[in-house]
């Protein structure tokens, strides 16, 4: 979500006739998009904030723009700590950053957060597409062969440890009508896969009326709209909390083939106890039900998952439950953090927190058990012909995407270019790779 909104930043400074820099000692005006999901990422931001002082005082003029997450959450409080930002911008402000840019760089001091402003849902711009629907892509880079499009913003489940409620808002679900478009537009200027993006896709459309911006589709619903469009190749999606995993949705897997065979289901924890306290609103019992029906629509989709690891309160047998679902499931890969206390979060004041030293201890066993699992799950696909979309072919390297998202190394001479489809014959696999030869 945060690689989208990066991308809506520069595409809209790009349309005002700003020019991209990677190099940040020449850049007349620098912006962070921060992520506060774990007190690691925002602490990355405060060091960079802290760099971004030295180099602002050898460049008296350089503006700087704190976006994201840590901008919604911290607001004015900012720009007390920093007092070289410029502008600070909340998550629901991205759309206007060249208009608050060109009144920063009058001098002005901005911060548009305004600590309840997520209160009021927002309406979420068409926000790619000019009045004729056409792309808008004057002066951008290259659109590549895979984008993100938003279906819907914020996040009403509130699960006790999660930021996001609080830096993302209410939950909106943009019309059906606008993903439509803006999908169709994409795929016309040559983008072959889609990833619709929002923190729980399974409830889209369930928005309150009032936001008017409920829709009448049902996720799934949508995905078969979306699968319609002529020259789309593969369909992704993320992220889906299983409480609301619909069977309609499940059934996707088999009925829609563009759809990819891979699915994000995060989990959390294994043990029932723990995830009551996470307000998660579902059992071990429940999920490992779906992961069951999911495996009947699509024998061979490739599961991943979150888990936290050291909520307040895990013990040992609770720990033990969540190695115990790693052995059920089997998942192909999964994204493992040590539980992070979030300001504002209800379970920032449970009292019971697990000591940093255990917690990392768990951490590392969790994950070794994973990779090997990863392991077991990746060789399977060895002798088997997948087919790969092609996202780099250069003297470095040449690889792409299998359906089950993994990045498959080619080996040999490859003449395609990104967003070409090839068939590969996998003949090795490691923990998070594949590699194989492209047949005919
Ligand atoms: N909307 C997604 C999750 C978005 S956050 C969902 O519900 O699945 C991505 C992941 O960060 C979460 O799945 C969770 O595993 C992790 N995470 C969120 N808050 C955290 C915290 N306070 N400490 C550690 N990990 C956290
Ligand atoms: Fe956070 Fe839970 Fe919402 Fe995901 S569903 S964004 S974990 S509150």
């Amino acid at each position: 979500m945060n690689e989208r909104d990066s991308e809506i930043m520069a595409q809209s400074l790009a349309e005002h006739g700003f020019v991209e820099t990677m190099d940040m000692d020449h850049a007349d005006i620098v912006i962070l998009n921060t992520c506060s999901i774990r007190a690691k990422a925002e602490q990355k931001v405060m060091s960079l904030l802290g760099q971004l002082r030295i180099k602002k005082n050898k460049h008296p003029k350089m503006q700087i723009c704190v976006a994201g997450c840590v901008a919604q959450q911290e607001g004015i409080d900012l720009t007390r700590r920093f007092p070289h930002i410029n502008l600070v911008v909340g998550t629901q402000h991205i759309y206007q950053l060249p208009s608050l840019l060109s009144r920063s760089l009058q001098q002005v001091k901005i911060v548009t957060n305004l600590s309840n402003s997520y209160e009021i849902p927002q309406f979420i711009p068409n926000f790619s597409l000019d009045e004729e629907n056409q792309l808008q892509t004057n002066n951008f880079k290259q659109i590549p062969h895979k984008k993100f499009v938003t279906i819907m913003q914020g996040c009403n489940n509130y699960c006790s440890y999660c930021v996001v409620p609080y830096t993302r808002g209410r939950e909106v679900s943009r019309p059906a009508a606008d993903i439509l478009q803006e999908i169709t537009a994409l795929v016309k200027d040559g983008v072959r896969e889609i990833t619709l993006l929002g923190q729980n896709v399974n409830s889209y459309g369930q928005t309150n009326s009032v936001t008017q911006n409920a829709s009448p589709l049902t996720f799934a619903a949508l995905l078969k709209e979306v699968a319609l469009i002529e020259g789309i190749r593969r369909l992704r999606f993320t992220t889906s909390n299983p409480k609301d995993l619909s069977e309609e949705l499940m059934a996707c897997f088999q009925e829609v083939d563009i759809l990819c065979p891979h699915f994000h289901l995060p989990v959390q924890s294994g043990s029932n106890r723990i995830l009551q306290k996470m307000n998660r609103k579902y059992s071990v019992e429940e999920y490992l039900d779906r992961v069951e029906s999911l495996r009947r629509y699509s024998p061979n989709i490739a599961l991943g998952t979150d888990m936290i690891i050291g909520f307040p309160g895990e013990t040992d047998a609770d720990f033990e439950k969540t190695m115990d679902l790693l052995e059920t499931v089997r998942y192909h890969g999964s994204f493992s953090f040590k539980y992070s206390d979030r300001p504002g979060t209800r379970s920032a004041d449970f009292s019971d927190k697990v000591p940093e030293e255990i917690k990392k201890e768990r951490l590392s066993r969790f994950q070794k058990r994973q990779d090997a699992i990863s392991l077991e799950q990746n060789r399977k696909y060895v002798g088997q012909k997948l087919e790969v979309m092609i996202e780099r072919n250069d003297a470095k390297a040449v690889n792409g995407r299998s359906p089950s998202n993994h990045i498959v190394h080619i080996e040999g001479v490859v003449s395609g270019h990104s967003g070409d489809l090839v068939l590969v014959e996998i003949n090795h696999a490691g923990k998070h790779s594949l590699k194989g030869r492209i047949v005919v």
